[in-house]
């Protein structure tokens, strides 16, 4: 029976847990490790809860930490470590992995804590050691990284000789009844947003000033939604796996609200990164203050809303999906393939909103992949390296159905 070991207990992980319980067949022994054990604790007494009869085992690592890692890991002995902890620590699990021998998946490329800076290069070091020891490592198995990318390849495999036109496009059109809060970890959602744009044309990387180009972009079932021209990790694989792609870019959309609020954030300095001295009382209770380094997204983190408690009041849906023009037995065709997913649906299965859902179906996936046998090479590699088809077939089976249209005008 295969071992699978998951770092992290935040939203997309509690969503990954309950897909790997209602999967059980495919997955033998289960563990979660986390910064805080209660943490891991109490996702599987919310699992048992609601009646699955799993018998799941939980530990303490600090996944910062290569060493502790290698304890965990010499001790439970995964086949398969799924990084659902932060995008941080995707280096150290994967020294860990190759020093004990185990597969890795995560969702997110590496970030250094210091640098906001997404790119695949760091991860891509590794292949020939992932090689050379037989292991698989499966990068961005989330909805976008992830998805994204078996749409793409399934839609190269089937559709097209020649993908010529790429858009990504991401629209949340869910209310949380909050003034401000992000989908997922806030820090890691705001460095994100905070960046340059970059989408990719004939060969080269053009560069715009973040959320500086956008326009409404109609999503299914939803309608016009002003969307956002954004760097994406995942464009980045995807334009050199299919060297015929002329331009690929990456939409996503944003409330008014949210982007006032992220200007105010940005203004007052909030966003930044870097290290300040704070002037911190004292614990003893004595009035008196002692200076502390703290980074301001960090402390912004702490006051805003958890991601994971957003679910509740969560209404309305997501539509993520690929937008292709290309050559087909010399004709120009389209293809447009996506999801919507309606965050009370995810609520009610795992406690979790749509953001974490649309993550956490698909990590749980490309691990049963792995597990089957079907995705399973040495080295590092992004997801349109597989097969799409089995992994597009549990999308329809594990709660994120997608659908199909042809020869549409999607021109953007
Ligand atoms: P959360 O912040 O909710 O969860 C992160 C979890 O990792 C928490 O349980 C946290 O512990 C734990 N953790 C953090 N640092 C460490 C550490 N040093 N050692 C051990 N555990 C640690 O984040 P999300 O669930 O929202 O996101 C998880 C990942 O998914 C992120 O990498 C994110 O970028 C990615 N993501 C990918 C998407 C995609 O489509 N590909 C979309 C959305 C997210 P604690 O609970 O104690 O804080």
């Amino acid at each position: 029976n295969p071992r699978i070991l998951m770092i992290g207990a935040g939203g997309v992980a509690t969503v990954a847990a309950y897909k790997i319980v209602q999967n059980l067949d495919v997955f033998g022994e289960f563990m979660i490790a986390s910064r805080r054990k209660a943490k891991c604790d109490e996702l599987v007494n919310a699992i048992h809860a609601k009646g699955y009869k799993a018998d799941i085992k939980t530990a303490q690592v600090d996944a910062d930490d290569v060493e502790q890692l290698k304890a965990l890991f010499s001790e439970f002995k995964p086949d398969l470590v799924i990084n659902l902890a932060l995008p941080y620590q995707d280096l150290t699990i994967m020294d860990a992995c190759l020093a004990c021998g185990c597969n890795y998946l995560d969702t997110a490329n590496y970030e250094p804590k210091d640098e906001a800076h997404f790119e695949y290069s760091w991860q891509w070091a590794y292949k020939e050691k992932f090689e050379q020891a037989g292991l698989t490592a499966i990068l961005g198995c989330g909805f976008d990284p992830g998805v994204s990318q078996a749409f793409t390849a399934y839609a190269a495999k089937h559709y097209f000789d020649e993908i010529h036109y790429l858009d990504i496009v991401d629209c949340n059109a869910g209310n949380h009844h909050k003034a401000f809060a992000t989908n997922f970890n806030p820090e890691i959602n705001i460095r994100e947003i905070t960046q340059k744009g970059l989408y990719y044309e004939n060969g080269e990387w053009v560069e715009t000033e973040p959320l500086a180009v956008h326009q409404d972009i109609t999503y299914p079932n939803i309608g016009p939604r002003d969307s956002y021209l954004m760097h994406h990790e995942e464009l980045e694989s995807l334009v050199k796996n299919f060297p015929t792609i002329k331009r690929a870019r990456f939409w996503m959309t944003f409330g008014q609200q949210y982007l006032t609020y992220l200007d105010v954030i940005q203004n007052l300095g909030m966003s930044r990164i870097d290290e300040i001295e704070y002037e911190a009382p004292l614990a003893d209770g004595s009035g008196k203050t002692e200076k502390v380094k703290i980074v301001p997204l960090q402390f912004l983190k702490a006051v805003l809303p958890n991601p994971q408690d957003l679910g509740e009041n969560y209404d309305g849906e997501t539509s993520i999906g690929c937008r292709i023009r290309g050559i087909k037995d010399g004709k120009e065709t389209t293809y447009y393939v996506y999801n919507n997913c309606k965050h009370q649906d995810a609520y009610n299965e795992t406690g979790m909103q749509g953001v974490s859902y649309t993550t956490g179906v698909p990590a749980m996936i490309g691990a049963m992949m792995f597990v089957k046998g079907l995705w399973r090479k040495p080295g590092v590699w992004n997801l349109e390296d597989f097969d799409p088809d089995p992994f597009m077939e549990q999308l329809n089976k594990q709660g994120l159905p997608w659908h199909e249209e042809f020869d549409k005008d999607i021109e953007l």
